[in-house]
């Protein structure tokens, strides 16, 4: 039996589990839906606090954040 560890959503806060590491991982969230809206909250908040990003920084920037990847 692989051993169940539950994680906490870093966005909705809801516990899920992860029965095993893929490429689909979404960790720290639980599913690609609240990853995608955590990154564009804060590119959508960095794009009106600021100059608008090319695409280019838009890239940069996602890669800092590190679990990103490319569809
Ligand atoms: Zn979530």
């Amino acid at each position: 039996m692989p051993e169940i560890k539950k994680y906490k959503c870093a966005l909705c806060k809801k516990e899920y589990v992860r029965s095993s590491v893929k490429a689909e991982d979404y960790f720290p969230f639980c599913s690609e839906r609240c990853r995608l809206m955590d990154l564009g909250s804060w590119l959508k908040e960095e794009y009106v606090t600021s100059r608008p990003l090319k695409e280019e920084e838009l890239v940069e920037l996602a890669n800092a954040e590190g679990e990103e990847k490319e569809e």
